[in-house]
């Protein structure tokens, strides 16, 4: 019998879902699972204020930035820095970026996505298993590091919970509720706050809408390099537009980093790069992504790449990632990684998780079998 990890039948996605966006007509049945998600949530919320890691180690000299620049539904395989034709990642690859091919998503939700990838959750376990577990900001608050997270999303949905909790870890937390920032650069002057305080090290996680659905809306129109695109906020329009504005978001997540890049390219810094899930663009008629689809390739694949400023290449070997970049990984690496390579040492964090560690284990390969349209 074929095992998959979730259902795929559109029953069994809202049974394990809780998105509001994708079933609408569903809605007594989410708000069933939303109140009994509460409960839990509340005695697990209780859980994670007791928990205490007191076994952090941290030695460093020199003073460090650290950043995690968190897109969302970007698939790498429409990243040029990937190997796409079209060049939508240019500067990422001129900069350097470490590409990893490929890294496997925790889960295909934002909600649920975010908080596993952030804290030592693995994948696989419980959702809200990430409740009892350290984030990158406990560990590195615990090093004595300034710690922000710094998102693009509005975060108003009782779905969004879990980003939230996670980012009540950090010193400093933004989420655009007021909808100040229309496009993801517009998160650089938050940045720039953070930055420029006097904390010597920081460790900055910045949250983007990056590439989720409405395209349209993540980048000026006037500046949209492919056409014609995906008009009147419509998901029926043909595949190829559907693709140029999806491409266009990447655009703009280029251009963040981009100026993320230049104001730390002197420091000692070190930046990490990955999305929260994939997405369909068309494949096997599916658009979008929803939960209950990390057994196909468009959603559970993500982009992972590192880039490395010439003064962190004292302390961080190239070769060692380079080695890593081709094995098979998943988000689970995420956390050890930006605490292990940051020079940080506590029980809680695994070295063979880490990229910059040789003995990096890599993930069983779920898509040997992959079928490029899952369905029709
Ligand atoms: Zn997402």
């Amino acid at each position: 019998m074929k095992k998959v990890k979730y259902g795929s039948s559109e029953k069994d996605i809202v049974n394990t879902g809780r998105g509001f966006d994708i079933m609408p007509e569903k809605i007594y049945e989410n708000f069933y699972h939303l109140f009994k998600n509460k409960i839990e949530m509340k005695y697990m919320i209780y859980k994670r204020n007791s928990l205490e890691i007191n076994d952090v180690v941290y030695n460093e000299k020199e003073d460090q930035i650290i950043i995690f620049v968190l897109t969302d539904a970007l698939r790498p395989d429409h990243m040029s820095l990937y190997g796409y034709e079209r060049e939508t990642t240019p500067y990422m690859k001129q900069a350097g970026f470490i590409p990893f091919n490929d890294m496997y998503a925790c889960e295909t939700s934002t909600t649920r996505s975010v908080p596993c990838l952030l804290t030592s959750m693995k994948r696989g376990e419980n959702f809200l298993t990430y409740l009892e577990k350290p984030s990158i900001f406990t560990i590195f608050k615990k090093a004595g590091f300034y710690t922000a997270f710094i998102s693009a999303q509005s975060s108003i949905s009782t779905s969004d919970t879990g980003q939230t909790i996670i980012a009540d870890d950090a010193d400093y937390s933004f989420f655009n509720i007021n909808f100040d920032v229309q496009y993801d650069t517009e998160l650089l002057p938050y940045f720039d706050n953070i930055l420029n305080n006097s904390n010597p090290n920081k460790l900055i996680a910045i949250q983007l809408n990056g590439s989720h659905w409405d395209y349209n809306t993540r980048f000026k129109l006037e500046d949209a390099e492919w056409k014609p695109l995906c008009e009147n906020f419509a998901l029926d329009c043909p595949v190829e537009n559907l693709v140029n504005s999806y491409d266009n978001t990447i655009l703009t997540t280029d251009t963040l980093v981009k100026n993320i890049v230049e104001r730390v390219k002197d420091k000692n810094a070190v930046i990490y790069f990955s999305s929260d899930h994939g997405q369909f663009l068309g494949e096997g008629g599916l658009r979008m992504h929803a939960q209950g689809r990390l057994n196909f390739k468009e959603t559970g694949v993500v982009p992972f790449a590192v880039w490395v400023s010439d003064k962190a290449k004292k302390h961080i070997n190239i070769d060692t990632i380079l080695h890593n970049k081709d094995k098979i990984t998943t988000h689970d690496i995420i956390f050890h990684s930006i605490s292990s390579c940051a020079g940080i040492k506590s029980s809680v964090i695994d070295k063979n998780l880490s990229i910059c560690s040789e003995s990096l284990i890599e993930a069983p390969d779920e898509f040997k079998n992959y079928i490029k349209k899952p369905r029709n």
